[in-house]
C-alpha cells in the first residue's frame, strides 16, 4: 500500500499534475471524461470525472434514481511550495536565481540545501487560441542554499527568512540564461515560441520511504489521503453488492492558500457537479434537497500527531499517535466541521468497518490549523466530519507519519462507500 502511496506522491508533484495523474487512474478504471461546458449525458452505474481549471477533480459514479443521498469524501491535492513569477529567471552576471513567491505556509527551513525540481502547467498557442499542458521538469533543479554557519553565527539560535532575499533559489550559472523556458518547452515537446503563459512551481523530487514503522515523503499533507480515498472510491465500486446512493470523490486546489478560488472547496464546484447529477436522475430542486439532507461529507485532511521531542503542544485527552487509528478532529470555532450527529455517524461506520478512530482538539490557548469542510459547507450545506491521519512535520518539504494508516484509511472509506443514510428526522438517522 505504501508503495503504491508514494509512486502517487512522485506522479503528483502540484495540483496540476495530481489532477492529470488522478484522472489517469480512473481513465485506467473505465471512468469517463465529462467537460463543464457541454451536455452530459449520464448512465446509471457508471462512473465519470470532471476537472475544473485543471487543477480539481470530481468524480462520481451516477446512482439510480432512487438512491438515498451522495457520500463525499474530499481532500486537497495542492501542497506548501514555492511558485515560480512569470519573469522567472534573475542573472547578476555569475548566477541565475528563480524570482519565487511562497504558495502557502511552508516551514522554510526544510526547503533549503536540497535539490529542487520544477512542475505545473503551461499554455500553448493555437491556431485559434490557447490550450494547456502539465509538465515536469523531473531533471532541472534548483537548490535554495543556507548562509554558511560561519557568517551567520546565530544560525543554530532560531532563523528567520526573508522570502525575498533567502528563499531565492540558484537554477544555474549566468551563461545559462533562458534554461527555464528551453526545458519547459523540452518537456511539453514544443518550441519556445509556442509556450503562452505558466502556473509553475519548485517541489521536492525526494522519493518516499517506509522505516522502522513510519513512512517518510513530501505532501503527505495531503496525498496520503487524496490516495486513501481516492483508492476506497474505487474499490468500493468493484463491490458486488452495490448501495443506493451517489459516491463522489474530490480532490480541490488551493486549500494552502484557503480555497477562495474559482476551482477551490469555496467554489461552487462540488455543488455543479451535483445538481447536474440530480438534473439527470430527474430530480426537481425539491428532490435535491432531500437528497442533500441524506447525504455526508467527509473532509479528509491530515493531522498532527505527538511530537515525540514536543508532546506539551497537544491537549492530552485529545493526543493522537500515528499507526493508532483514523483521526476525527474537533474544534468548537467549528474550523472543523465535526459535530455530535456527524462523529456519531462516522464512528458507527469506522466501528462496524473495525478501524480503530482517535479524537484530536486543539490544545485551548492554540489556534491550530483549518481545512476545507466548513469552507465547502457553505456551498452545499450537510452533514459533514472532519478526519485526517496523524503526522509529524505538516508543511514540512518532507513530512513523516504511520506505515500502518494508509491502509486504515482506504478501509474506513471503503465502508463509508457502501453506507446509505436515511433521515427520519432532523437529528435521527438510520446508518445503513
Ligand atoms: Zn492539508
Amino acid at each position: 500500500m505504501n508503495s503504491a502511496l508514494f509512486s502517487y506522491i512522485a506522479a503528483c508533484p502540484t495540483a496540476y499534475n495530481a489532477v492529470a495523474h488522478t484522472a489517469s487512474l480512473l481513465e485506467a478504471e473505465g471512468y469517463l471524461s465529462l467537460c463543464e461546458s457541454q451536455n452530459w449525458v449520464l448512465e446509471a452505474g457508471r462512473g465519470y470525472y470532471v476537472t475544473r481549471n485543471g487543477s480539481s477533480l470530481i468524480a462520481f459514479r451516477m446512482p439510480d434514481e432512487d438512491f438515498s443521498g451522495f457520500m463525499i469524501t474530499a481532500a486537497h491535492g495542492d501542497s506548501p511550495c514555492f511558485k515560480i513569477k512569470e519573469n522567472a529567471e534573475i542573472s547578476d552576471g555569475h548566477h541565475l536565481r528563480l524570482s519565487v513567491e511562497r504558495y502557502g505556509g511552508m516551514l522554510c527551513a526544510t526547503w533549503l540545501d536540497r535539490p529542487l525540481a520544477i512542475a505545473g502547467r503551461i499554455t500553448l498557442r493555437t491556431e485559434k487560441g490557447l490550450t494547456t499542458r502539465t509538465v515536469d521538469l523531473a531533471d532541472t533543479h534548483a537548490v535554495i542554499p543556507t548562509v554558511a554557519i560561519h557568517m551567520n553565527r546565530n544560525a543554530n539560535d532560531g532563523a528567520t527568512y526573508n522570502a525575498n532575499i533567502d528563499m531565492i533559489p540558484l537554477l544555474g550559472e549566468a551563461a545559462e540564461a533562458g534554461l527555464l523556458r528551453r526545458r519547459v518547452a523540452e518537456a511539453a515537446g514544443v518550441s519556445e515560441d509556442a509556450v503562452q503563459t505558466t502556473d509553475l512551481f519548485l517541489y521536492n523530487p525526494q522519493a518516499g520511504m517506509e522505516w522502522n514503522g513510519y513512512i517518510s515523503a513530501p505532501r503527505l499533507d495531503d496525498l496520503q489521503c487524496a490516495f486513501a480515498s481516492l483508492t476506497a472510491f474505487i474499490e468500493s465500486g468493484k463491490a458486488e453488492a452495490k448501495p443506493a446512493n451517489a459516491p463522489v470523490f474530490c480532490l480541490f486546489d488551493n486549500e494552502e492558500v484557503g480555497s477562495q478560488t474559482k476551482q477551490g472547496a469555496s467554489s461552487t464546484f462540488l455543488y455543479d457537479v451535483l445538481s447536474r447529477i440530480a438534473a439527470a436522475c430527474g430530480l426537481t430542486a425539491d428532490g435535491m434537497a432531500r437528497k442533500i439532507a441524506q447525504s455526508f461529507m467527509v473532509s479528509c485532511d491530515n493531522a498532527h500527531a505527538v511530537h515525540p521531542n514536543h508532546p506539551e503542544y497537544q491537549d492530552k485527552n485529545h493526543a493522537v499517535y500515528m499507526n493508532s487509528g483514523v483521526v476525527i478532529k474537533y474544534n468548537a470555532n467549528q474550523k472543523y466541521t465535526t459535530d455530535a450527529v456527524s462523529a456519531g455517524i462516522f464512528g458507527l461506520i469506522c466501528e462496524r468497518a473495525g478501524v480503530p478512530v482517535q479524537r484530536y482538539a486543539n490544545r485551548a490557548d492554540m489556534a491550530g490549523g483549518s481545512t476545507l469542510g466548513n469552507i465547502s459547507n457553505t456551498q452545499v450545506s450537510l452533514n459533514t466530519i472532519d478526519i485526517g491521519l496523524p503526522q509529524l512535520a505538516m508543511h514540512s518539504a518532507y513530512e513523516t507519519a504511520g506505515a500502518q494508516d494508509t491502509e486504515l484509511m482506504v478501509k474506513a472509506l471503503t465502508a463509508f462507500f457502501g453506507t446509505e443514510i436515511v433521515m427520519e428526522a432532523d437529528g435521527a438517522y438510520e446508518v445503513n
